[in-house]
């Protein structure tokens, strides 16, 4: 049986957060984990990530630095910082990478002032929250000092962080964070654990992009990668295998086959918007209708009838 979503929508952080975004949608799918504990999980060799409010922060502690990835928003942003604190006997971080541009994983950054050395992302994701697309601009916010385009890297301690830029997808400015030597892989948005994801238009996102950048992410690891999520489905793991990115590079493919052949038989605009049931083969993902959900179908019927 499919699971149940009973998340409650916390009104006052969705009302926080709205002015991040494009739609209101995204900002409820951003608030829906107010309220909940902080919660630090080792994964492997230093690595482990943090899940509080928002989008999962991956974190690194070995003998020789300390690397963030993602901020969630600022009051659980201090909350981490001061978990991070007693893991790295009060070092400062070596580096803070944002994933792409949403606030519900750069929010925080401004808590990381005098604490981060650094702060990296892709160059789009960089102006981007400067100037999010179709909202606000943060009032006051740590912006990134350190750009690439493709691919950036660095050792830190004993381990080597890489980070690479696959394409447009959720946004036009995510980026994969590959702790090279645990294997471990930060996806940001990329990535969500059997639940319809966030998809931002107004930031260029696309599925067919994102069909191809999943491949290319699963053709760079291997089935002993583990991948961390952005956000996961009620009750599930943030944390992914290799199947699963194959998985969910199946999902989206199957949403835009579903929608192309709605669209082949003739049916409006509003007959496709009109879908509820889930696809056959993907029930866990849950019914159609709610947020996140209608932005993927509208960006599927856009994709496929307008060509971009
Ligand atoms: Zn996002």
């Amino acid at each position: 049986m499919p699971p149940t979503r009973r998340d409650f929508i916390a009104t006052s952080a969705a009302a926080t957060v709205a002015a991040l975004f494009a739609r209101p949608a995204l900002a409820r799918a951003t608030a829906r984990r107010q309220g909940a504990a902080p919660v630090f999980t080792p994964l492997r060799r230093n690595i482990g990530y943090f899940t509080m409010q928002g989008g999962t922060i991956g974190y690194m502690v070995n003998s020789g630095g300390v690397a963030v990835v993602d901020a969630q928003f600022p009051e659980p942003a201090k909350v981490f910082i001061a978990g991070l604190a007693e893991r790295s006997a009060n070092r400062p971080v070596d580096v803070l990478i944002n994933t792409h541009h949403h606030g519900d994983h750069t929010g925080g950054n401004v808590s990381f002032r005098g604490v981060a050395r650094k702060v990296v992302a892709q160059a789009k994701a960089a102006e981007d929250i400067h100037n999010p697309p179709g909202a606000q601009p943060p009032a006051d916010q740590l912006y990134p000092d350190t750009t690439f385009t493709d691919a950036w890297s660095a050792d830190v301690g004993d381990e080597r962080i890489a980070a690479k830029f696959y394409g447009r997808a959720h946004t036009s400015g995510d980026i994969a964070v590959t702790f090279e030597r645990a294997n471990v892989v930060h996806m940001g948005d990329l990535l969500f654990n059997r639940r319809h994801p966030v998809v931002d238009r107004a930031a260029g996102a696309t599925l067919r992009g994102w069909v191809r950048v999943l491949q290319g992410v699963a053709n760079d690891h291997s089935s002993d990668t583990l991948f961390i999520c952005g956000h996961a489905n009620t009750n599930l793991p943030v944390v992914a295998s290799h199947a699963d990115v194959g998985e969910f590079r199946d999902y989206i493919g199957a949403v835009l086959a579903f929608v192309e052949s709605q669209v082949k038989a003739g049916h409006s605009r509003a007959e496709v918007m009109a879908m509820r049931d889930p696809l056959k083969g993907f029930e866990n993902y849950g019914r159609f209708g709610a947020e996140g959900s209608r932005e993927m179908l509208t960006c599927a019927y856009e994709e496929l009838t307008t060509g971009t």
